[in-house]
């Protein structure tokens, strides 16, 4: 098996063979920023964005190596069953030569998704968590977040539902969101954001504490709603700008921003830094989407 987590900028691929790890390296020297050989996988630029013909280029050989491929996909994924067999339409701005087409893999899902599934599956093992929810916020190059209870969890509703968290409208501004709205949570949070913010430097604004200032804010009101909407129990927070938030600070911030409740909300907070929580998921969830719903 071949398993990829697509960000914007970057691409997670792991092997679950050795020897096609590789037969990888040596095709895509160039394009690896990463190699990690105990533990099957690397890191590569999200260079097969760029066309149709670098992207079937990069999957034929892929699939050359080995016929069962799934991937996690920025955007939305459509998933319909055709002359009974799984396939999976994909709706990315970031794949515009792909927008309504199936992608020929194996599984394919939305990142956030399979992050989510991963914490869930860790969560829901304890049965005390069974009546509560779990909430999971991703933050890299965009935003975006999905609230789970154990019947979501168990019985993989999630996977027909869209949700696109980053593209709630959280402030009055004029600037244009790329899914053609304005005032988009994506547009205040997100990596994109931290890095305009602090000059091309996303931790430069963790240093400067105007900065952070001004980033905190942004991010505490975004979590209040999602707190309003959802009531989570629990809050674990992923990608890449996740190992630089100060959750306790936020925790606090959280809470002041709930002045005529005056009760403590009770969030346990988690961050996730391992860049291989999104595979993990991704594989956990396949083996149990194919327990599940390919058998049916
Ligand atoms: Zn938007």
């Amino acid at each position: 098996m071949i398993a990829l987590d697509i960000g914007g900028t970057k691409t997670s691929v792991f092997f679950s063979e050795k020897e096609h790890l590789i037969e990888f390296e040596k095709k895509y020297e160039d394009k690896i920023k990463e190699v990690n050989k105990k533990q099957k996988f690397c890191v590569v630029s999200t260079f097969f964005r760029e066309s149709r013909e670098a992207f079937d280029e990069f999957f034929s050989f892929l699939r050359s190596l080995d016929g069962e491929i799934i991937s996690t996909f920025p955007g939305i994924i459509r998933m319909e069953k055709v002359e009974g067999k799984w396939k999976f339409r994909l709706y990315s701005k970031r794949f515009p030569f792909l927008i309504g087409q199936y992608v020929d893999v194996s599984f394919a899902v939305n990142d956030v998704y399979a992050f989510a599934y991963h914490h869930a599956k860790k969560f829901f093992r304890d049965v005390y968590n069974r009546t509560r929810t779990l909430l999971v916020i991703q933050i890299g190059t965009g935003v975006n977040a999905i609230p789970l209870n154990y019947y979501d969890y168990k019985e993989l509703l999630f996977l027909n539902k869209i949700i696109e968290a980053g593209h709630m409208i959280l402030r009055q501004g004029n600037e244009e969101c790329f899914c053609g709205r304005k005032g988009c949570a994506e547009l205040y949070i997100s990596g994109r954001y931290l890095e305009k913010l602090g000059n091309g430097d996303v931790h430069a604004v963790f240093r400067d504490e105007a900065l952070k200032a001004e980033y905190y804010e942004n991010l505490a009101d975004y979590i209040s709603s999602l707190t309003i909407l959802v009531a989570p129990d629990k809050i674990v927070f992923g990608g890449s700008v996740a190992r630089s938030l100060d959750t306790m600070l936020l925790h606090k911030m959280v809470e002041e921003r709930f002045p005529h409740f005056r009760i403590h909300l009770n969030i346990e907070y988690e961050k996730d830094i391992s860049r291989l929580s999104n595979i993990r998921g991704l594989v956990e969830l396949y083996e149990k989407f194919r327990k599940k719903m390919v058998k049916e």
